[in-house]
């Protein structure tokens, strides 16, 4: 009877010990993100302005490195304030620690963690990120220009943070200081879009002044503080369209200016990216192409990217009849019947669905037109 006991509790905990591990692998699961690949390029879904305890952020820098892998990101950086340092009274600071507390996790993980500090002035110049930097110590100058000079001659990758943030209606200002550092080549990039806030006039800026566009956290709170990551919905981020997945494939990319932003169901980038991000992730099966005078047949549209494409009609087609509006769902199927308008047709004929996804921006106020193209066979 008492080893029956014993062998009853050794079964009662050995069931407990299987549901916790069961728990914890649920808990700490990864959502993929499945944006296709561009044409030469790897997508890499990075947030490249995150913040730690070792500036003024609220968590530890490896709860950074899990956030991100269960969020399905490639990379993140770790840019702590340089000047704001508002725990030194609790916690020893060095520039570049959070940096190296990362390391361990973040290779298990496989998530690539890039070296960053972010250069916090007033207004002007304001926030700046430095990224890929190797010696943070040589940031800290009184000199603005000197601390941007240090991070150039060190290789790093250098963008403008949230650049309306301190200015009446988010209305971005070019100052003197902007103007002399991109002068001298050491400005590369800008965030167009911080936090959940896109900012019209710094996408024009990357645009004509050719910087590269970024959108980030800048997350200083747990993520889920912050963000709501359930169901499918994200954090802003940004796509870097890189030859491989390594930090040096990352930084090729950004030097380059590969890359678009993902904010909410909206893309903000140039057409070269966008266009073949949107091709590439849509599938279009036909069961019955076969289209009598006046009849009809449906188009069934499989949309395998995170983001629901909506759609509207630029111009009408002439050889058929399509609905205004289109909504491409995230991960789903979905049907269009079109019409046969015309009895001018015979024979197989390609059709072009001719369209503008108004959520894929490529520039402010303008969108991406997009000729979605079937094989119909009409029939006289
Ligand atoms: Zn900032
Ligand atoms: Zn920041």
């Amino acid at each position: 009877m008492k080893s029956n006991k014993i062998l009853y509790f050794v079964f009662v905990l050995a069931l407990l010990s299987v549901s916790v591990i069961n728990a914890q692998n649920v808990l700490r699961s990864r959502s993929e993100i499945t944006f296709p690949d561009v044409p030469g390029f790897i997508t890499l879904k990075c947030d490249l302005h995150t913040h730690t305890v070792f500036s003024d952020g609220l968590v530890w820098p490896t709860v950074r490195i899990e956030e991100a892998w269960r969020e399905g990101l490639d990379a993140i950086a770790i840019s702590d304030h340089i000047e704001y340092l508002p725990h030194t009274n609790d916690m020893i600071i060095k520039h570049g620690r959070s940096y190296q507390l990362t390391t361990n996790l973040a290779t298990s993980l496989d998530i690539l963690v890039v070296p960053a500090a972010e250069i916090t002035r007033k207004e002007p110049p304001g926030h700046w990120n430095a990224l890929f930097v190797t010696n943070i110590d040589a940031l800290v100058q009184t000199n603005y220009f000197d601390v941007v000079s240090n991070g150039f001659i060190q290789g790093a990758f250098i963008f403008w943070n949230h650049p309306g943030w301190k200015q009446p209606d988010w209305k971005s200002v070019w100052y003197k200081e902007q103007e002399i550092v991109y002068r001298r080549g050491h400005l590369a990039g800008i965030e167009i879009v911080n936090g959940n806030k896109y900012d019209p006039i710094s996408h024009q800026w990357a645009i004509d002044k050719k910087l590269t566009m970024l959108g980030n956290t800048d997350i200083h709170s747990p993520i889920l503080m912050d963000y709501d990551v359930s169901g499918g919905k994200h954090r802003p981020m940004t796509l870097v369209f890189a030859k491989e997945r390594t930090l040096n494939g990352i930084k090729d990319a950004l030097f380059a200016r590969r890359s678009a932003v993902w904010l909410e169901n909206n893309l903000y980038g140039d057409e070269e990216f966008l266009s073949p991000l949107f091709y590439r992730s849509i599938q279009i099966y036909t069961p019955k192409p076969n289209l009598r005078p006046r009849g009809n047949t449906l188009l069934h549209i499989k949309n395998s990217s995170p983001i629901s494409y909506e759609l509207v009609l630029r111009k009408t087609a002439k050889e058929i009849s399509l609905p205004k509006k289109l909504m491409l769902v995230a991960g789903k199927t979905v049907l269009l019947e079109v019409r046969n308008g015309t009895n001018k047709y015979s024979g197989p004929t390609e059709v072009i669905l001719p369209y503008n996804v108004t959520n894929l921006v490529t520039k402010p106020g303008e969108s991406l037109p997009v000729d979605i193209k079937v094989t119909l066979n009409f029939l006289k």
